[in-house]
């Protein structure tokens, strides 16, 4: 059983996708729970911020409905049932200060750590408002009061409402919005290792050290059958983006330093190619079409959320390395092989599998 939170900013198309995902889900056969929007249910039954005496009373009910809802599902849930949510607790955080989201919980028996662990993972849709404030609308909508300004601050608040959480994803905008109805299920597919949910066959970049390339700083590769299995099932671009950018193979390990420079162990600034192999690696994803990249985890130039602190010492941080954030930027989803192996079930690499490339 998985419980994943769906959550965004005011019109970001959160509905739309996921009458998206329930039909797919429903297409493969796969068992799932909806839990609808608590704040939406209780604003359209007659119970909203302007007819509570204030914000942390609307969202300590808010609170209230949704582990209310949240117990039931966990309740009918079992084996691979996948529990949606629409939207979670740390929503709240976005509309109350700190000390009231504190007192909010509170009031319900729950803590800040409690109400992030409740989740496996968290997709983020971004609000028109952020990119195109002219599109943004209220009329699809009745439980929505935020102006277009005034939705966009929601949206950046709800991100860093959930920031903390250690599988937080974030959908933006794209053109076309079926794009990113299929950029969440892609990226539900993969959290929850089914691949049938991935639509579509657009080609897929992947880290070529995952598909048993030998082009790690040490000469070696860090095959995922995870990884190559989705030969089966989509075309793949393998790339390197240290090799593109003129590296040698093997050569020594580098790590991004704290002022965003690529030292490799000798002290030799290696910025510039890391940068020319991100967007290269970028090129090389429009060539090919990929809106969708699977990037090996920890690495100074693949590392999705987590790379080493730049002291050599074996220290990981949150952090993305220069290819995945260029991506990332340019629209492109990205997830790591370590979101792919804890679905499939194998063990995560040992520790100096990991070291950065
Ligand atoms: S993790 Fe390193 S070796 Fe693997 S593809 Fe990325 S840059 Fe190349």
């Amino acid at each position: 059983m998985k419980v994943i939170a769906i959550t965004g900013g005011p019109c970001a198309g959160k509905t739309s996708a996921m009458d998206v995902l329930h039909e797919r889900l429903g297409n493969v056969g796969v068992p799932a729970v909806f839990i609808p929007e608590a704040a939406t249910e209780l604003i359209l039954s007659g119970v909203a911020p302007w007819t509570c005496a204030s914000m942390l009373e609307f969202q300590t009910r808010v609170i209230a409905l949704q582990l209310e809802r949240e117990a039931a599902a966990h309740a009918q849930a079992c084996g691979d049932t996948l529990i949606i949510c629409d939207r979670g607790l740390c929503d709240s955080r976005a509309y109350l200060t700190d000390e009231e989201y504190r007192e909010a919980l509170g009031a319900n028996g729950i803590d800040q750590a409690q109400a992030l662990a409740r989740y496996d993972a968290v997709f983020h849709l971004d609000s028109i408002a952020k990119d195109r404030p002219e599109a943004y609308t209220k009329d699809n909508n009745g439980a929505r009061f935020e102006s277009a300004e005034e939705a966009a601050l929601v949206n950046e608040r709800v991100v860093a409402a959930w920031s903390a959480h250690p599988n937080f994803h974030v959908l933006a905008n794209r053109p076309v919005f079926s794009e990113k109805a299929e950029a969440l299920c892609w990226a539900i597919a993969c959290h929850a290792g089914v691949p049938e949910l991935a639509g579509g066959d657009a080609p897929v970049l992947v880290s070529a050290c995952l598909l048993g390339e030998p082009c790690r700083y040490d000469g070696r590769s860090v095959p995922s059958e995870a990884v190559i299995e989705m030969a089966h099932r989509c075309k793949l671009v393998p790339v390197c983006p240290e090799v593109l950018g003129g590296l040698p193979t093997p050569r020594n390990p580098s790590e991004i330093q704290t002022d965003g420079r690529v030292l490799d162990a000798a002290g030799i600034d290696r910025t510039a190619a890391f940068e020319v192999g991100a967007r290269e690696a970028l090129c090389l994803a429009r060539d090919h079409g990929c809106m969708r990249a699977i990037l090996k985890e920890n690495s100074p130039s693949c590392g999705v959320r987590r790379v080493y602190d730049g002291t050599f010492s074996g220290t990981l941080v949150p952090g993305m390395g220069k290819t995945a954030a260029l991506l990332a930027a340019s629209g492109i989803e990205v997830l790591s092989d370590v979101d792919l192996q804890a679905k499939a079930g194998e063990n995560p690499p040992a520790r100096n599998a990991e070291a950065s490339a």
